[in-house]
């Protein structure tokens, strides 16, 4: 145990999280919390490469004393308080900050974002092990991760989630009050979470990084009031402004109704990070300028239109314009229908980006009705596709990286066994048979191309996934629908 401990004091030494005048005082905290008994001898260490080559070990220790229970759940608990003894109090981190952003604000961040990977805030050794690969496809190439570290929700329980008014503290996972706070079995730890206050628009804000990390730099920013998403003007105006803040970065939102939306609707927030995503790469199907502003009609699978312009405001004003007409936009002969009495279905996925001095909005357009047919969404995955994924698609994924839930993992292990030798499926991959067999229709396997084609195979469920989403279908009726609606604005 000793020598663990010396281990992560070293490793935090190393990172700069602290400094060698610490050691001490983090040692005899250390000493007290994993109820060692103190001393001052010299003891050996090993070079670790990340907190949990030591934390692990530890928590094996704990248990083995039981002084946790064996529960995943009191192992994260118990870490995140082994790992706030090295960490700073907030306002010691904003310092460190805007110093460094008064610099540079990529120095900011790039600190910031290491500081929260060796506080094991960011577990980078738990993302590493997640599964990522692209396929290709005619929108271009989309990206797939296989996520292990986050549970699956489908919709119907984000929308319960979203009705239920919380009286709980923090009111919800994303609330500035988690800074610190210890956690439950029912609410991940957040002792060593640190958040950076910024101030947009006039309006206090958070900028944090997200534990799950599902693209580099993946960054949250949320409202310091708990209150509902709501994709109007100020999303445009201030998504435009965090790119002015933070220039590196692109930032987005999910939309704000259930089914299109993302998995949090009850706390407003952003997501943003040092990405750059499929859709961005997407080719342009048509394009046109007026009054300064661009249009590009994008090929790709959701509905996507992207404007730019040097003038902000035209933009902002563009994009409002744009968004209040969808929003009343109707089209029987495609199914699209902007209100069931006076439940809103209209809304938009938005995604800001400062590029070569242009002010950039992808506007993706979403509509959540639902029918007999496709009791979940009509403009959401189909039934066909939920063996692979039932989730809402959120502002992640509609920019082509698919986020699939860990059972994917175990499941896809048994669909490649299957490909290979045909025996029978165990019941929990029997929902994937049909998928299987329509592979070894279409391709001789063998154990040399079986990976990369089984990966091509979801990637092509993921497209068609992101097909049944679009609003405005990518084919002939479609795309001239599309073109109309634009047009209109271009009057
Ligand atoms: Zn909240």
């Amino acid at each position: 145990m000793l020598k663990l401990i010396e281990s992560l004091i070293r490793y935090e030494i190393r990172q700069n999280v602290i400094k060698e005048r610490d050691y001490v005082y983090v040692r005899n905290q250390l000493f007290n919390l994993l109820r060692i008994e103190p001393t001052d001898q010299d003891i050996s260490y090993e070079s670790i490469g990340y907190p949990s080559d030591a934390l692990d070990p530890i928590l094996d220790i704990l248990e083995e004393q039981h002084i946790l229970d064996g529960s995943k759940v009191a192992r994260d608990l118990f870490d995140a308080k082994i790992m706030n003894v090295f960490a700073k109090l907030p306002s010691e981190i904003e310092d460190l900050f805007f110093n460094l952003y008064k610099k540079d604000s990529k120095l900011a961040t790039d600190w910031y974002y290491n500081y929260m990977k060796a506080l094991n805030y960011i577990r980078s050794e738990r993302i590493e092990k997640n599964e990522f690969f692209k396929t290709s496809s005619i929108y271009g190439d989309v990206e797939i991760t296989i996520n292990l570290s986050k549970p699956e929700k489908d919709p119907k329980s984000i929308l319960a989630a979203s009705k239920v008014k919380s009286l709980a503290y923090p009111k919800c996972v994303l609330c500035a009050e988690s800074e610190g706070f210890a956690g439950n079995p029912s609410r991940d730890s957040r002792d060593q979470h640190r958040l950076i206050e910024l101030n947009v628009n006039n309006e206090p804000w958070y900028l944090q990084y997200s534990p799950y990390t599902y693209y580099n730099e993946h960054a949250i920013v949320l409202s310091k009031e708990h209150r509902p998403m709501k994709i109007n003007q100020k999303t445009f105006e201030n998504l435009l402004e965090l790119c002015e803040q933070f220039n590196h970065y692109l930032f987005g939102s999910n939309a704000d109704l259930p089914i299109v939306g993302g998995s949090i609707l009850s706390h407003d927030h952003y997501q943003g990070g040092n990405y750059v995503f499929p859709i961005e790469k997407a080719k342009t199907l048509d394009s046109w300028k007026k009054d300064g502003i661009t249009y590009n009609l994008k090929k790709w699978p959701l509905s996507t239109l992207v404007i730019k312009s040097k003038s902000k405001e035209a933009l902002i004003k563009k994009a409002v314009s744009i968004l209040d007409k969808w929003k009343n936009y109707d089209n029987a002969d495609l199914d699209i229908k902007s209100y069931s009495d006076d439940t809103p279905h209209h809304t938009i996925t938005p995604i800001a980006r400062i590029e070569d001095g242009f002010y950039t909005l992808t506007l993706i357009l979403r509509d959540n009705q639902t029918s007999d047919e496709h009791p979940l969404g009509i403009f959401h995955p189909h039934a066909d596709k939920w063996h692979i994924k039932k989730e809402n698609i959120g502002l992640i994924e509609a920019m082509g990286l698919a986020i699939l839930p860990a059972r994917l993992k175990t499941e896809m292990a048994f669909v490649k066994s299957y490909l290979l030798t045909q025996k029978q499926l165990p019941d929990e991959a029997l929902k994937h048979k049909d998928f299987a067999q329509k592979i070894l229709n279409e391709h001789q396997i063998d154990k040399d191309n079986v990976d990369e084609i089984l990966e091509q195979a979801i990637g092509e469920v993921f497209v068609s996934i992101l097909e049944d989403s679009g609003c405005f279908k990518q084919n002939k009726e479609g795309i001239s629908a599309f073109k109309s609606f634009i047009k209109d604005e271009l009057i």
